[in-house]
């Protein structure tokens, strides 16, 4: 099967019993066991939920997994993950992580004596170095949050088989519409699904999938002994969102790559990020290990002031944070996504304070280039 094909008929679809074509919403908690001790598949839903499963087997197959896991959050599926690490382990991230994970791993995680290292993971003997004796997993974000800057998969891979680290990806940016790095032997691939999988700003998830046996147990054990799951509503509205994912990401990449040209050559724009440009740094690498630039796109326009008129003229563009959805968002991440991160941390990383962020939606191209056009004079 081909992408867009998988989307429509990967994993599970419809139910057999009923011949409805779509995968039905198990609103239900327990399930009637034959007699003590022995169940038919389910026997309480945070164990398992066929609607849940239905979605976690669409995912692990659109993702080249084995095994996939729904959870409550982003968030809940990150912490899920680091759930695999004992205090006294170390972690090596990206240095401009989403700020949720920046923030799950400096204020919270510490308190288990679980330790970390920031890095420029784009660099590759960067992150060699900051690799210690106790470094169990290599946390890569790819494309990054705001400024879009790509790490090498294959490397990636490299370093953590000599150090014997478990590769995480966060796909969310990317989708596996255009980047599967499981195929790049990565570990673990995750989702906020809340961004382009759900794809219309109404649903919270998140997503695991991995390809090992033993390491989807233990993702399974954590997943139910912790309980953040995905609940059989959202679960519904992954499934459905996955459908048109493929469709989505076509449309949004096209007006994507028309607006980062239009931005690069308008003079009130400093400096414009996007993977698909060719003088972005990243773009040899992000043709290589991706099937696609993506939606999002980051530009300075010089000052806070200046961010601020843009914000306050645009029509079709959203002022909201979150990103992804079929409605084109602006956001402002030194003071929105990113404001959990230290001003002097965020200026080091070139989130400054004249930086937009855009999420591209499917609007007819023409509106959004009008709108950008009158907002930034
Ligand atoms: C939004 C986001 C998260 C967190 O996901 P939630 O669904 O908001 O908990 C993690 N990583 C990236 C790249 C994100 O954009």
């Amino acid at each position: 099967m081909r992408r867009k094909t998988k989307m429509v008929h990967g994993g599970i679809t419809g139910d057999e019993r009923t011949g409805a074509v779509s995968v039905p919403i198990y609103q239900v908690s327990t399930y009637k066991q034959p007699e003590a001790g022995k169940h038919t598949g389910y026997e309480y839903s945070r164990t398992g939920n066929p609607t849940r499963h239905a979605l976690e087997t669409v995912i692990a197959e659109l993702e080249n997994g084995t095994h996939g896991f729904a959870f409550a959050s982003g968030m809940a599926a990150i912490n899920a993950v680091m759930m695999l690490l004992k205090a006294g382990d170390h972690v090596v991230l990206t240095d401009d992580v989403y700020g949720g994970t920046y923030r799950l791993t400096t204020k919270v995680l510490n308190h288990m004596n679980l330790t970390h290292s920031f890095v420029d993971t784009s660099d590759p003997n960067a992150v060699e170095k900051a690799i210690q004796p106790n470094t169990k997993i290599l946390y890569i974000e790819t494309p990054t949050n705001p400024l879009l800057k790509v790490t090498d998969l294959n490397k990636m891979k490299q370093l953590a088989e000599k150090h014997d680290l478990l590769l995480v990806v966060d796909n969310t940016f990317a989708t596996p519409y255009i980047q599967l790095p499981l195929d790049f032997g990565a570990d673990i691939v995750l989702h906020s699904a809340t961004k382009y999988i759900g794809g219309h700003s109404d649903v919270v998830a998140g997503l695991v999938v991995v390809q090992d046996d033993q390491l989807a147990e233990r993702i399974h054990f954590i997943q139910n002994s912790a309980g953040a799951i995905l609940g059989p509503q959202d679960s519904w509205l992954l499934l459905r969102g996955i459908k048109t994912l493929g469709l989505r990401m076509e449309a949004i990449e096209k007006n994507a790559n028309k607006i980062a040209t239009f931005l690069d050559q308008h003079e009130n724009v400093t400096k414009v990020y996007y993977p698909g440009l060719k003088q972005h740094q990243d773009h040899v690498l992000a043709s290589k290990q991706a099937a696609g630039y993506g939606g999002m796109i980051a530009f300075d326009v010089g000052s806070s002031e200046k961010a601020d008129q843009v914000l306050s003229k645009v029509k079709y563009f959203t002022l909201a944070e979150s990103l992804g959805a079929v409605e084109s968002l602006i956001s402002i991440p030194a003071r929105m996504t990113h404001a959990s991160i230290p001003k002097d941390r965020r200026e080091e990383l070139g989130i400054t304070d004249g930086l937009i962020r855009l999420s591209i939606g499917i609007e007819d191209i023409e509106d959004l280039i009008e709108d950008l056009s009158q907002a930034l004079v």
